[in-house]
């Protein structure tokens, strides 16, 4: 396209508005028939179509408002669907859909400076210090999800556990820093414990309590006292509130008392599982203790249904927080007034210096549909998650492997030989199909089908559907040659 200046804005801003307002028809249809799109593969036509080649010349706006429409819009990973259980996927919501235009107008950074995002971001953490019972001293930021907010989280508490000339001088010490956790915690941990230099060795697997799925506390108390012996430094436990594979709470409140007493960090994992704190009775008990926590990791992403990316880290104390980041070189100055000015800056709470406005789409979706709405999507979320549980158990082909105790549901078909694969299977061809998506997992060493229900879309008859959709294609499985293991 031949411009006649070297302005990347439209020339023609009549033209533009209407391509915009077409795509966002196109994206309203989608969202209000999201029912009739279920996950599919990429054609390889479409992929070889999405080439950029060397990019040398542009098409222009209105090609690309098409190309979109027509070649990436369809392709989504299929959370949008009511019957995206796989993994612990979001939905997303229609305030997000405002947001995120909003957001990308303003293209502000929320590094720092005084400017209305800024505010946005301060109250939507605000909001969640009171939800989470957290301290007026607490602070907080948000950023790309729970397995960055763990990174922070981890290193206010390493620096906290070696002092601040840590900062200066990096971890070498004599005696190793040792963390806690029940044995299926999540692999966030492991991976901020190698980024931060401690090595997932760093890490004690405590067995979980077979009522629970929590901590044994008999073996974490065990565990620390070993390590103390043998010239270790336990530094923290991490609590575990909706664990990955099961969904099971850790005692946060013994937790707690543990970490009082052994002078520990508590740092909550609580990415999904930490927003039954806003669920109704009896899945609000759940996240009981997460108050006392020093830090905590937590999703808007997943159980708030708030469009990817956001993630929370909340410090009990500020002055922990910046004593391990905060830093500002002479190009970053604050001023007394200005766009300079806005005091504290978020850039001081974690490693990253330019930042999106993810705050927008939380407080639209806290100011479109609040605490209780939100809240009793969540409790709905759990009680679909019993009714699959009570599906699976009434199918004589099929039986629990886990008790449902939140929004998760581990299930297995009923065969002594070939389970395994037969689960496997059953998932990939479901997702092929797109009739359900359930991932899988491994519990006991048997590969499960697994669903964890963050969908807010979901309604009783997809549980329905889902189920019998997984029994429909066991029976008819099994009545084809013998099964292949199609985890590749
Ligand atoms: C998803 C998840 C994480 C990682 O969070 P991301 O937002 O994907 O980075 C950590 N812990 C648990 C329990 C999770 O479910």
């Amino acid at each position: 396209m031949k411009r006649d200046d070297d302005s990347l804005d439209p020339q023609d801003w009549k033209a533009f508005r209407e391509q915009a307002h077409r795509v966002l028809d196109d994206c309203i249809d989608r969202l209000e028939h999201a029912r009739e799109h279920p996950w599919r593969p990429v054609p390889t036509e479409v992929r070889d179509a999405l080439s950029l080649g060397d990019a040398n010349d542009g098409v222009g706006t209105d090609v690309v408002a098409r190309e979109m429409v027509e070649l990436i819009l369809p392709y989504a990973t299929g959370n949008t669907h009511p019957r995206w259980f796989g993994w612990v996927h979001g939905t997303g919501l229609v305030s997000g859909l405002l947001s995120e235009m909003v957001a990308a107008t303003m293209n502000s950074n929320c590094g720092g400076r005084d400017h209305g995002a800024a505010y946005v971001e301060r109250e939507v953490i605000s909001w969640c210090k009171r939800v989470f019972d957290f301290p007026e001293t607490a602070s907080g930021v948000l950023v790309a999800g729970t397995s960055q907010a763990t990174v922070v989280a981890l290193a206010v508490a390493r620096q906290k556990a070696l002092g601040d000339a840590s900062r200066k001088q990096g971890i070498c010490h004599d005696a190793p820093l040792t963390a806690y956790a029940v044995m299926g915690v999540h692999n966030a941990i492991v991976k901020a414990l190698e980024l931060l230099g401690l090595g997932s060795e760093a890490l004690r697997r405590v067995p979980a309590d077979s009522q629970t799925g929590g901590m044994n506390l008999i073996e974490l108390r065990k565990s620390i006292a070993a390590d103390r012996a043998h010239g270790k430094r336990p530094f923290c436990i991490i609590g575990t509130a909706g664990s990955v594979d099961s969904g099971a709470y850790d005692d946060l409140d013994a937790l707690a008392t543990i970490c009082a007493e052994e002078k520990l960090w508590l740092h909550v994992d609580g990415a999904f599982g930490a927003w039954t704190k806003i669920a109704e009775d009896p899945w609000n008990l759940l996240s009981r203790g997460i108050e006392r926590a020093d830090s905590l990791a937590t999703d808007f992403h997943k159980w708030m249904y708030v469009q990817y990316d956001c993630g929370l880290v909340l410090i009990r104390d500020e002055k922990d927080h910046r004593a391990a980041f905060a830093a500002r070189p002479a190009y970053l100055a604050g001023q007394a007034q200005g766009v300079g000015g806005g005091e504290p800056w978020f850039c001081d709470y974690g490693t990253d210096l330019s930042r999106g406005f993810r705050a927008l789409k939380v407080w639209t979706a806290l100011r479109c549909y609040g605490r209780t709405a939100l809240g009793r999507a969540i409790t709905r979320n759990c009680e679909l998650a019993r009714l699959m549980g009570d599906y699976v158990s009434e199918a004589e082909e099929l039986r629990l492997v886990l008790p449902v105790q939140s929004n998760l549901c581990c299930f297995s078909v009923v065969d002594d030989e070939h389970a395994n694969a037969w689960n496997t299977q059953i998932a990939q061809e479901l997702q092929m199909q797109g009739e359900a998506v359930f991932s899988t997992t491994k519990i006991n060493g048997l590969t499960v089908m697994r669903a964890a229900i963050t969908n807010h879309r979901t309604r009783p008859e997809d549980i329905r559907i889902a189920i019998d959709a997984v029994r429909t294609a066991f029976i008819r499985l099994k009545s084809s040659p013998s099964p292949h293991d199609g985890a590749g």
